[in-house]
């Protein structure tokens, strides 16, 4: 494992302001703000079935429970704030000018802490959409009533279901969004953090940039199934070490 001083010193050789930076997020990078990973020892997969629950065919089962789940994760996202991780990746828009920042995460956290142009990977917990895709309603529309009023929601104008616009299980990435991705992936530095990197296709960028020669790094406190590929893998909890690397190279 390597010592954070030198963590440190060797992200300092790799980044000045003209260097294109990725970072990719995933559930770790909010844990500090209070909302359960997924595959941690009290994540949410714990309790529950994904496939039940976070997929079309859950959906179209038993919509009612579908949506009291997310009803609860929405109440719980409501009250939660950003944490140092979010705002010290906020402050890299201006540090580096080629700077993308992708997350796997629905919360909406990096937005609140000040982040722009964040590329969504598997949507927002705060859009929804017409379940039947209905011609009068629009594509998707933000509805940020928490708790809901009504389980589940209606759609104003068929009066059909509404389902979340996040990406389940079984369901295609948006095209546009993978593709924004995928464009980014062609950096000079790479960061993986807060995720498990189980999760395609976001666990198979790491290794995309890396062949297209970033360097990459890692920030997690476990050890995941990157740690042994990625050129460096910092053992700390983002919400501790990134600030410490702001300060060290004079982010702010
Ligand atoms: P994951 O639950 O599979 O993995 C979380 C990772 O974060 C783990 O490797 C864990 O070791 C690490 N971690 C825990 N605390 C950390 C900390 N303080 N600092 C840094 N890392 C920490 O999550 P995932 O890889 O994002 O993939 C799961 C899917 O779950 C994603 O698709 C995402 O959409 C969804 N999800 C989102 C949220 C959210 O929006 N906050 C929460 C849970 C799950
Ligand atoms: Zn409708």
């Amino acid at each position: 494992m390597i010592d954070p001083g030198d963590a440190l010193n060797r992200l300092d050789e790799q980044l000045d302001q003209d260097s294109s930076v990725t970072i990719l997020t995933g559930a770790g990078i909010s844990a500090a703000s209070g909302i359960p990973t997924f595959r941690g020892d009290d994540g949410l997969w714990e309790e529950f079935d994904p496939s039940e629950l976070a997929s079309p065919q859950g959906f179209q089962r038993d919509p009612e429970t579908v949506w009291e789940w997310y009803d609860e994760r929405r109440q719980m996202i409501a009250e939660a704030e950003p944490n140092q991780g979010h705002y010290a990746l906020a402050e890299w828009d201006d540090a580096f000018p080629k700077l993308s920042l992708i997350t796997q995460n629905v919360d909406g956290l990096h937005e609140e802490a000040g982040s722009e142009s964040i590329i969504k990977l598997h949507g927002s917990i705060w859009e929804v959409s017409c379940w039947d895709n209905c011609d009068s309603s629009p594509g998707s529309w933000t509805d940020r009533t928490a708790p809901l009023e009504e389980i589940p929601p209606i759609c104003p104008d068929c009066g059909g279901l509404v389902r979340p616009e996040v990406v389940w299980f079984g369901e295609q990435l948006d095209p546009a969004v993978l593709d924004a991705s995928e464009r980014s992936l062609n950096c000079d530095v790479f960061f993986t953090i807060g995720t498990s990197a189980e999760v395609h296709p976001a666990a198979g960028f790491i290794t995309r940039a890396s062949r297209q020669g970033a360097f990459t790094v890692e920030i997690n406190p476990d050890t995941t199934s990157a740690s042994g590929t990625v050129d460096l893998a910092v053992q700390e909890p983002a919400e501790e070490f990134l600030p410490r690397m702001n300060e060290s190279l004079g982010i702010n």
